[in-house]
């Protein structure tokens, strides 16, 4: 299957690229992968860099990719598992206490850029959901990341989609726009 940017989310991304090209030009934006534990995470930065530009092409968008430093289980043991189920309809806003042990830990001893996005990679023995970022927020969750190729790209662009750029599902009842969940081949709509 080709995945491409459907017209719901390229409206969206090519009016926010356009009013920052008025302004100030290309978007530079930045993400840093993190493993936790044992987590499948991508170690080829410039690879991740590449889908994620593939997947914002249309918009005025360029993603910088990095690895930070994995979080050791030594570093942050017996993380609950059961607290990363938020439930996979609609979006929930807030992090979860274990989403909020790990990014503290990690802003606690590795710093945090202000202006970097940072995605935790977690496996998860059954995971809700393939990821996890609230609207505007500066952390996600990625589940498991590995299975299938594209599709993982896919959800990395999604998720990022929510906290970079404000980004809604279709569906949700916060939405702009209100359509029936699963109704179209949109980026968004899952
Ligand atoms: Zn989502």
């Amino acid at each position: 299957m080709i995945i491409f940017l459907f017209p719901l989310i390229y409206k969206v991304l090519t009016e926010v690229g356009a009013l920052r090209l008025a302004t100030y030009g290309r978007e530079d934006c930045y993400v840093k992968l993190i493993k936790v534990h044992n987590a499948t995470c991508p170690t080829n930065a410039q690879i991740v860099e590449e889908e994620l530009n593939r997947f914002y092409s249309s918009a005025v968008v360029n993603w910088n990719v990095s690895i930070g430093e994995t979080i050791t289980e030594d570093e942050l043991p017996n993380l609950n598992y059961d607290d990363f189920l938020t439930g996979n309809v609609g979006m929930v806003s807030s992090y979860t206490s274990v989403m909020r042990r790990i990014y503290k830990y990690y802003n606690r001893t590795y710093g945090n850029d202000k202006n970097t996005l940072y995605l935790f990679f977690i496996n998860h023995p059954n995971p809700d959901k393939a990821g996890f970022m609230p609207v505007a927020g500066d952390y996600g969750f990625i589940f498991n990341f590995g299975k299938d190729y594209r599709n993982n790209f896919e959800i990395l662009a999604h998720e990022l989609a929510h906290g970079a750029f404000n980004l809604r599902h279709p569906f949700s009842l916060k939405s702009t726009y209100q359509l029936p969940r699963g109704s179209t081949d949109n980026l968004m709509d899952y």
